[in-house]
């Protein structure tokens, strides 16, 4: 008796918690792929009610990350109860339902790829489907209703139920590979997500008892998924090793051929998960793969965790210190070789900076406007300006501690900071604060406002580990090994 008295009690205790778990959604997302139509589609589906005005205000970027009229991916919205008015307004990219006051509405519509013909990376921001597959960014596939997200940091909680039409179909997002998945995440982290669905392949291992999934489809001419998936293997053992972050959670990393007859690749790093795409043909090299990878995890950290205050104004740090990282990690942990390093140093850094026409336009030039409609033109340079100055400093950090502490400690210092203050933003001013920390030459501030603010070239002619010195060619002035034993420089390089 006293046995079953037991178990009813403990029944009563575990239904209880059950319950107290619970808690009911801000809103629910249906997603439906719809991919066997004549035109390939994801459907979408959610309740909500209008407020005291009869209103529903949904927002939906129209021109961002670089692309225009994304209102033309929207298609067959509808509304039922029937609305008096549905107004789609491209500039202030909001969908307005004017229907009556707090009524709950089901609002409907479907996502489609706006452009013909197969995915090109050049568009790889926009939703990519055919009838076999599809690849959408979490900002190009929902709706987000006014006062789901209180403020740029508020969360709210999402649920996400997948509704596939075949077992064979695979579903992943940014969150999971569950077909329902409750979420709690404020509007950068939704926007900043991806969900796709079809023919994909899902591989995944375990590190540090987080699952890591890795998700690609097509056949791929220039590498296996297997050579992909031990990079990605590489890749996150050696970044949690930097940062050594405490944070617990998985990792999602989706790989989407595209199809343009030269070379091209790209991605976008998240908090917990990155996309990348690549050219589906043989002039796409692993090592070009390698450095994807190591620069969109590192986004995580450097963007995700220490965040811009004004985004396209910190891109000298978001981008330049991440891709001075990815090539240092690369480094350090043996991916590349002193040479190899030098090499990408000249060749994918400093030539192109210095050939570049926009290499001394200051900072303040490039606004999120100019940036992002003149993409083609400014895309690399905070890139190389950014990383050209990171080298600076971590040599002179180098330098002025006698190889005791390098630009690790600073980066350490402000994933910290950030850690401890989700408030943080990165800007000049907290940048310096901390830099101050390691390097108390006179020039420290001048020097900022010289190379990144005004855009100065950086003369490295003082500024070199020994081991290296500089050659001009052509009036660039390239890295120069000066021997051919370099293991005491790349001693240096590591710090
Ligand atoms: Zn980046």
């Amino acid at each position: 008796m006293k046995v079953k008295l037991y178990t009813i009690l403990l029944t009563i205790l575990i239904i209880g918690c059950t319950i107290k778990k619970e808690i009911p959604a801000d809103i629910e997302f249906t997603v439906l792929p719809n991919l066997k139509d004549s035109l390939p589609a994801v459907e979408v589906n959610f309740d909500y009610k209008s407020d005291k005005r009869g209103l529903i205000t949904l927002r939906y970027e129209n021109n961002s990350w670089g692309d225009n009229d994304v209102f033309n991916c929207i298609h067959e919205l509808q509304v039922l109860p029937k609305p008096e008015n549905i107004e789609f307004n491209r500039d202030s990219s909001l969908i307005t339902i004017k229907t009556k006051p707090n009524l709950l509405s089901s609002i409907n519509y479907k996502i489609i790829q706006d452009y013909k013909g197969p995915p090109l990376n050049q568009y790889r921001y926009r939703p990519m489907m055919d009838k076999n597959y599809f690849h959408v960014l979490g900002m190009r596939l929902f709706m987000i209703p006014d006062g789901i997200f209180e403020s740029d940091s508020s969360k709210a909680k999402i649920k996400i139920s997948y509704q596939s039409k075949s077992d064979e179909d695979i579903f992943h997002s940014s969150f999971g590979k569950e077909n329902v998945q409750n979420i709690e995440v404020n509007r950068d982290d939704l926007y900043g997500s991806f969900i796709v669905g079809g023919d994909y392949r899902r591989y995944s291992f375990t590190y540090d008892n987080d699952s890591v999934y890795f998700i690609t489809r097509g056949n791929w001419k220039a590498f296996t998924d297997q050579d992909i998936l031990n990079q990605l293997k590489q890749t996150i053992s050696s970044q949690r090793k930097f940062w050594n972050d405490p944070r617990k959670g998985n990792f999602s990393v989706s790989l989407t051929p595209t199809y343009e007859t030269w070379y091209s690749i790209g991605g976008s790093g998240f908090s917990n998960s990155f996309v990348s795409f690549a050219s589906n043909n043989e002039k796409v090299t692993l090592a070009q793969m390698k450095w994807l990878y190591n620069h969109e995890l590192l986004h995580k950290w450097i963007s995700r965790t220490i965040i811009n205050e004004n985004e396209v104004e910190q891109y000298w740090f978001s981008e330049g210190f991440t891709d001075y990282y990815a090539y240092k990690l690369m480094l350090k942990n043996d991916f590349l070789d002193v040479s190899e390093y030098v090499k990408i140093l000249n060749h994918e850094v400093i030539i192109p900076h210095y050939q570049d026409p926009v290499n001394t336009i200051p900072n303040s030039e490039l606004t999120f406007e100019e940036f992002w409609s003149n993409y083609a033109k400014y895309m690399k340079l905070p890139y190389r300006r950014g990383l050209l100055y990171a080298f600076l400093l971590d040599n002179q950090i180098k330098n002025q501690s006698n190889n005791s502490q390098s630009l690790d400690n600073l980066m350490i210092d402000l994933f910290q900071l950030s850690l401890n203050d989700d408030s943080l933003r990165l800007n000049q001013k907290v940048f310096i604060r901390n830099l101050l920390k390691y390097l108390n030459h006179p020039e420290v501030e001048s020097d900022f406002e010289g190379y990144i603010l005004e855009g100065n070239l950086i003369d490295f002619q003082d500024e070199l580990p020994d081991g290296l010195s500089i050659e001009y060619q052509n009036n660039i002035p390239l890295l120069k090994l000066d021997s051919e034993d370099f293991s005491d420089l790349g001693k240096r390089l590591k710090l």
